[in-house]
């Protein structure tokens, strides 16, 4: 049995509504690119101008980071990160001709060894910003 719209009453018609509106707002949640960091924004409500629907998912304070690193795509840092990030930003070079890739981080204390695969780069860059934060204990 299915309802006509002559039977939704005023209560139902306020739900669907809600849903509704609730579908159209769904944030679009951005994660930081620290390993281990929980903190999320909603790029939605950020590129609309809109409030978020919970203030911990505010883009207040959070920086990009641009292609041309060890993420081809970019990536998120949030605002507790930005500081420590901001110091080790990490840059991937062209392959060499033969085909290799290295990053190298922008604290001039870290280059990584050459890799096939620029994928490599990321976690070995991850490796050495966890290091440096001192959250890795020193090799034994
Ligand atoms: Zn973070
Ligand atoms: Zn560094």
């Amino acid at each position: 049995m299915s309802t006509t719209p002559a039977q939704i009453t005023e209560a139902e018609l306020s739900v669907l509504t809600a849903e509704l509106d609730a579908l159209r707002n769904a944030p679009v949640l951005r994660n930081c690119l620290m390993p281990g960091c929980l903190r999320q924004y909603d790029s939605l409500a950020s590129l609309s101008g809109k409030t978020p629907s919970r203030p911990e998912w505010s883009s207040a304070g959070w920086k990009m980071l641009g292609s041309g690193t060890v993420f081809p795509a970019g990536g998120n840092i949030c605002p507790d990160h930005a500081d420590l990030i901001g110091a080790h930003l990490p840059r991937r070079h062209s392959p060499t001709p033969d085909g290799w890739w290295q990053a190298r981080c922008t604290c001039d204390t870290w280059v990584s060894p050459l890799h096939r695969w620029h994928g490599v780069l990321r976690a070995l860059w991850e490796e050495h910003l966890l290091e440096t934060a001192g959250l890795l204990p020193p090799p034994a």
